[in-house]
């Protein structure tokens, strides 16, 4: 069959392609570097060092956190593309979400303990349930809680409120912006200069690279939470003032309004 391109469709495919490539070459950097750096450690180990007891005590654990690293990366580069894979058919699970996000908060206690943080969820139990994939959404607000307390200045309180609103916003996919389940995940951290908000949910995207790597950061949190949104007609809309802290709101629409996503057979 004879296919007709616009100059329009072509400088789009032009730009995946090159979005692409990107990526690859992006992931390929990302996992390069903890690689070497095992290697060269291994190296060290089996040569100059090889009976050092005093060098193999300090090298084994950088070595432990390369590779872990490197797992995570791998783990986040996996849930990237099975989202993608899928983001073409409606979640069918019905998922409450204040008990989602309570549990994520649970599993994060110790963590911001350990920055003298709070976690706070204050979200009615009986707030409407939403269509989804209940483990795709726990992914989300775990990356969204992990951020808040790993960015959040120590002592500070994270807090996630949330209700039902009227409208999305307008960045919502499709014209049927219906009613939504609104949740905000707020921080207390050095917040986010503005002209870096738009870029966020990039990938491998970091507003300062050697922060978010020696928190142990992958640069894909944010991708992935606006994909698995995406997927779920939803959205992800990050506000900040820096020196204050930032606010990620997750809007997504009710299981009640059946337009929004068609609910399982
Ligand atoms: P990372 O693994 O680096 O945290 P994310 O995709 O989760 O990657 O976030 C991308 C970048 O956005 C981070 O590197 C950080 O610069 C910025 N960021 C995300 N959440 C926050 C937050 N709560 N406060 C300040 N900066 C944040």
């Amino acid at each position: 069959a004879e296919v007709l391109l616009t100059i329009h469709d072509v400088t789009k495919l032009v730009r995946m392609e090159r979005m692409r490539a990107d990526f690859v070459a992006n992931a390929s950097h990302e996992l390069r570097t903890p690689l070497s750096s095992l290697l060269g450690f291994v190296e060290t180990l089996m040569g100059p060092a090889r009976d050092d007891a005093e060098a193999r005590e300090r090298f084994l654990p950088v070595m432990l956190e390369q590779g872990q690293r490197m797992q995570r990366l791998v783990e986040d580069l996996l849930s990237l593309s099975r989202i993608e894979m899928n983001e073409h058919s409606a979640p069918t699970d019905v998922v409450p979400i204040p008990d989602l996000v309570r549990r994520i908060a649970n599993g994060l206690e110790l963590k911001a303990e350990a920055k003298g943080c709070t976690l706070a969820v204050d979200l009615d139990p009986a707030l409407p349930p939403v269509w989804g994939d209940a483990d795709q959404l726990s992914q989300v607000f775990q990356n969204l809680l992990d951020n808040a307390v790993k960015y959040g200045r120590a002592g500070t309180p994270v807090t996630v409120t949330g209700g039902v609103v009227a409208q999305g916003p307008a960045s919502m996919p499709g014209s049927r912006r219906g009613p939504c389940l609104h949740v905000a995940v707020r921080d207390h951290g050095e917040g986010i200069a503005r002209e870096h908000l738009p870029r966020l949910t990039e990938r491998f995207y970091r507003v300062d690279r050697a922060r978010s790597r020696q928190m142990g950061g992958t640069g894909l949190g944010l991708a992935i939470a606006k994909h698995v949104l995406t997927r779920h007609r939803g959205a992800l809309v990050p506000e900040s003032m820096v020196g204050e802290g930032s606010t990620f709101n997750v809007y997504l629409p009710l299981a009640s309004d059946t337009l929004a996503i068609a609910p399982p057979p």
